[in-house]
């Protein structure tokens, strides 16, 4: 399933085939994804200038001249493929077809000539078009928690969030309304950095603790977005180039190796948290 570090990736590529473009032709090749798409989908869309192409936690978000927001998040298999020439940047983009055809969902079309297509195999992705003011009140967005990677998301904050919770540390930074976007992954991965275990409850992690937790949070995820994203399961980033973060995961997916942290014997376990796997050391995580 794609992660944050991903649908970043992706919307860096999206962005320069998207914004100042107006979207020509968009045909739905089925009437619903994960949920049946609005019935005015098309018809938001055709016609629109793209603004900006922004991201809110999982979801790519491209605010259009009329003020409707596309929203668009890519489930477990979801991917764009950007297939056309680019005359005003040629070169810009690598050309990648989808892999089925068959699953190739929605094709959306911008006067530069671009093609956009939408494969998802498994169908769990989700787009909308959300009117003029609506973005704010959706259920999908107005409890998310703030942005990791902005200055929003810090110690004081964290520690207001979790003040008084007896739930574990683990759980706590995958409630979205805590912190925007992150996933099992990640969360695994800054705990190890930061040296905090995941099951230590989430209202007793000290004050000078949680700062070096906001660092490990922004450091991973900083890193994998760097990396071009990872790729767990069939998926590509948006220039059709296949993430390569995995192989450097410290704990993820490591039960049974030795602690990656110099001077430490210990050695990667693995526990089930919230019907979940957790990946941590117990020897240098407290
Ligand atoms: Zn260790």
């Amino acid at each position: 399933m794609p992660e944050l570090p991903e649908v970043e990736t992706v919307r860096r590529g999206l962005a320069p085939v998207l914004e100042g473009r107006t979207l020509t032709k968009v045909v739905l090749r089925r009437p619903d994804l994960r949920f049946p798409l609005p019935p005015h989908f098309a018809e938001s869309l055709e016609g629109a200038r793209v603004e900006t192409l922004a991201r809110r936690a999982k979801y790519l978000v491209a605010e259009l001249d009329t003020g409707v927001r596309w929203i668009a998040h890519l489930g477990m298999t979801g991917r764009f493929s950007v297939i056309g020439a680019n005359t005003a940047q040629p070169g810009a983009f690598y050309y990648a077809a989808p892999p089925d055809p068959a699953h190739t969902h929605i094709i959306i079309e911008t006067d530069a000539g671009i093609r956009l297509e939408y494969n998802d195999p498994r169908r769990f992705g989700y787009m909308d078009a959300l009117p003029p003011g609506a973005f704010d009140a959706h259920p999908f967005f107005k409890d998310l928690g703030p942005e990791p990677l902005s200055p929003a998301f810090n110690a004081a904050q964290l520690a207001a969030a979790l003040k008084g919770k007896k739930t574990p540390i683990k759980a706590a930074l995958l409630d979205q309304r805590v912190v925007a976007g992150l996933g099992n992954i990640y969360v695994c991965e800054a705990l190890f950095r930061a040296g905090v275990s995941p099951k230590r409850p989430a209202g007793r992690v000290a004050p000078a603790r949680l700062a070096g937790l906001v660092d490990a949070i922004r450091a991973v995820l900083e890193e994998a977005i760097e990396a071009g994203g990872s790729s767990l399961r069939d998926y590509a980033a948006a220039d059709g180039a296949l993430g390569y973060f995995q192989h450097r995961f410290s704990v993820y997916d490591r039960a049974g190796t030795p602690c990656p942290r110099p001077g430490c014997a210990g050695a990667v376990r693995r526990i089930p948290q919230g019907g979940r796997s957790s990946f941590y050391c117990p020897a240098c995580q407290r």
